[in-house]
């Protein structure tokens, strides 16, 4: 049956790697949302606890219970408010109208748009939101914000940084006078590349934990996982003969082929048959993807898919990060 492989010293030494650069491994909010980027948020959560990480950050309030048990605290990103919210986590105030919708007493983090426009309150706002934090009776944890294009290179990023600063101190000082002890995140994975010092509170460590980084190899991290199929079946093409759905692959002599048990289904993008998708014994996959199978030049019983998510990205004109969240839960997942 196919199974996805974590590499535990990969992550252990990519968490090392990072705590060094942000300067301790208390800085670390660990991203676990959408199954901690389709790796396996109980199996990740795990290795994580063991490395003394204590805070992480999920979607919603289900993922927050699924791995409850292993952190001190977890801030859920994509909450909206219900009024039954729980005081074991944190939830993201992501517009002005959630505060008088969430909960009396819920700890929160509110999200501050300084210019990515997607979430949370405007700086200007700040006086309002903390007479709702008062009038509602929250217990507000911190303020964050998220950066628009800390991945591309250009001036933008450092344009939103100066506007989260400039927030910053004027959010310490107006907290301090009201008696509010907040803590302050601002940077992903690479803000966390480019920020040559680090003043945050905390920084929400997403992809980097899983080795893909954005700008150089510095860090030095790995990817930590890897994908595998099994094999269903095998036969021998004749030369011309096709396989799969709409024959779209001829062989051009006579081939031992084998099926695979992956697909679309199971949460790959799916190759329609068209220019060269490479495995990771570099083989190409033969005509259509089916939903549950593919079919390869037979390479034994296992192959591995990919070990570097970063092949299929490029391949699909896409992002490392859509080629691991869509990896479907119902795959095994094994620590190794
Ligand atoms: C997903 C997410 C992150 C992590 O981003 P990476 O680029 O994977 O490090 C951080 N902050 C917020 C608000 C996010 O939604």
């Amino acid at each position: 049956m196919s199974e996805i492989l974590l590499d535990k010293s990969a992550f252990l030494s990519n968490l090392t790697k990072i705590s060094q650069k942000l300067g301790g491994k208390e800085k670390i909010m660990l991203i676990a949302k959408d199954n901690s980027y389709g790796h396996g948020s109980a199996q990740i959560a795990g290795i994580a606890r063991e490395f003394g990480i204590k805070k992480a950050v999920v979607k919603s309030e289900m993922e927050a219970e699924q791995i409850a048990e292993f952190y001190d605290e977890i801030l859920i990103l994509s909450h909206i408010p219900t009024g039954c919210e729980k005081p074991d986590f944190s939830y993201a105030i992501n517009d002005m109208s959630h505060f008088s919708k969430i909960k009396n007493g819920s700890k929160v983090h509110i999200s501050v748009d300084t210019l990515m426009h997607r979430n949370g309150i405007l700086p200007e706002q700040l006086d309002d939101a903390l007479r709702l934090v008062r009038e509602n009776h929250l217990n507000l944890g911190g303020f964050y914000t998220h950066f628009r294009a800390s991945d591309e290179i250009g001036s933008d990023f450092f344009v939103q940084r100066e506007n989260w600063r400039n927030f910053k101190i004027s959010a310490q000082k107006k907290c301090k006078n009201l008696g509010f002890n907040v803590v302050f995140h601002s940077c992903n994975s690479a803000a966390i590349e480019r920020s040559e010092e680090f003043s945050d509170d905390f920084a929400r460590v997403g992809m980097a934990q899983f080795g893909y980084f954005q700008f150089s190899e510095i860090l030095g991290l790995k990817p930590v996982l890897s994908l595998y199929a099994d094999r269903i079946s095998s036969r021998l093409l004749k030369k011309g003969e096709r396989v799969g759905y709409g024959g779209v692959f001829e062989a051009p002599c006579d081939i031992l082929i084998s099926t695979y048990d992956l697909g679309y289904g199971d949460g790959l993008l799916r190759y329609n048959g068209k220019g060269d998708l490479r495995l990771g014994n570099n083989e190409k996959i033969l005509g259509k993807m089916s939903m549950d199978s593919f079919a390869s030049k037979d390479a034994g019983e296992r192959v591995c898919v990919f070990d570097d998510a970063r092949v299929w990205a490029r391949f699909f004109n896409t992002i490392e990060y859509e080629i691991l969240v869509k990896l479907s839960a119902n795959i095994k997942r094994t620590v190794k």
